[in-house]
């Protein structure tokens, strides 16, 4: 290191000062972790199917799991699904104040409102007052695509100004009727609107936010997207909670939430798969082989690192770094434990080996 370098530290700002608020059994803001959440794509009245979703998000690491009240049906199913939840569940309310009110009588851990379609403010004002007696968080999100008119004007030249604004006029409606257990959202599909909205927000405001890029788009679209306007916020300490918005099986939205949070020192515990790109050198099939290893080790306990290198050319120093290496040679494959190199065996018996190293790792 030369004396102009800077000194080694941690990626990320620290987190930014927020209020601590209570899903449930989880904590958001006040020094909490960042949490991961995701939302179920089920119609709301099938128990069966949403039961379902909601296990597999909980299995995937999901801490807080968003499910939409749009209709009688969803809301008669609430009760029961909140009752055999292991996450807390946050009610997703568009349009109908009266399915918050539903949902807070169902047992729902966080409400989550849309200022921009939920009607008029004494509706909102309504909602509030049911959720304090509750003692349920309300989620304040706002959309660019579904901001109130009253904001439209504004939006055209600055839409991250008309985010904030909208969020902030919406909470001193909840102020001034006492209410304080609050987070805000501030969505847009536009990444760059969201960096810049909830920086603003931050300055502004202890308030925590749940950061999100709405509607992000396709599984690698998507993510990508996210993880840009993310990665900056969470960086600079701004994110209390996140979700990241993919049209695909939500499962993928926790999966990637906590790669990302773990790329930035920002959460533990979560297994990491280490895998060359591949080129005219290698000797095994590295795509498949890392998909399945993957597989295996997402559920290993600690920050368990697991190399899958195609060739001999970096393999032995990835491995050297890793809980366990897998560098492949022209005939036989070398596997590394803990950087040394511990046997070498035929490429057939590859698969099998594997799933028994991994195994040792638990
Ligand atoms: S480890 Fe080998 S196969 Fe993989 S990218 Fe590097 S040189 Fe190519």
């Amino acid at each position: 290191m030369n004396s102009d370098s800077p000194p080694a530290g941690p990626v990320c700002a620290p987190r930014r000062p927020t209020r601590q608020i209570t899903a449930g059994k989880v904590t958001i803001g006040g020094g909490a972790p960042v949490r991961v959440q995701s939302m179920t794509t089920t119609k709301t009245g099938d128990f069966e199917a949403t039961h379902q979703q909601i296990k597999e998000l909980a299995t995937a690491g999901c801490e807080l799991v968003r499910v939409t009240v749009n209709d009688d049906e969803a809301a008669r199913t609430l009760p029961a699904l909140v009752a055999f939840s292991n996450v807390p569940l946050v009610a997703d309310v568009h349009y109908d104040h009266k399915m918050a009110l539903a949902a807070l009588e169902a047992g729902v851990a966080k409400l989550r409102i849309n200022p921009g379609n939920i009607g008029s403010r004494d509706h909102v004002r309504e909602v509030a007052r049911a959720a304090a007696d509750k003692g349920v968080p309300i989620r304040i999100g706002v959309n660019r695509g579904s901001l109130h008119r009253r904001y439209e004007e504004q939006a055209k030249t600055d839409p991250a100004g008309a985010l904030v604004q909208s969020a902030l006029d919406e909470l001193e409606v909840l102020a001034a009727v006492g209410f304080h257990d609050v987070a805000v959202s501030l969505k847009s599909s536009d990444p760059g609107e969201v960096v810049q909205a909830c920086r603003r927000f931050a300055a502004l405001s202890d308030v925590p936010q749940h950061l999100g890029v709405t509607e992000a788009g396709t599984l690698l679209a998507g993510t990508t997207r996210s993880v840009a306007a993310m990665s900056v916020l969470l960086a600079e300490g701004i994110g209390d909670t996140i979700r990241i918005s993919l049209a695909d099986d939500p499962v993928h939205e926790v999966t990637a939430a906590f790669h990302m949070l773990q790329a930035l020192g920002l959460r533990e515990g979560y297994a990491r798969v280490v895998a060359c790109p591949t080129c005219g050198r290698v000797e095994v099939d590295v795509v498949a082989l890392a998909a399945k290893v993957e597989a295996l080790a997402k559920d290993l306990p600690g920050d368990r690192v697991i190399s899958v290198m195609g060739c001999i050319v970096n393999g032995p120093g990835e491995a050297k770094a890793a809980d366990l290496g897998i560098a492949a040679g022209r005939s036989k494959v070398a596997i590394y434990r803990k950087g040394e190199l511990h046997r070498t065996i035929e490429k057939s018996e590859l698969e099998t080996v594997l799933v028994e190293e991994i195994e040792r790792l638990r």
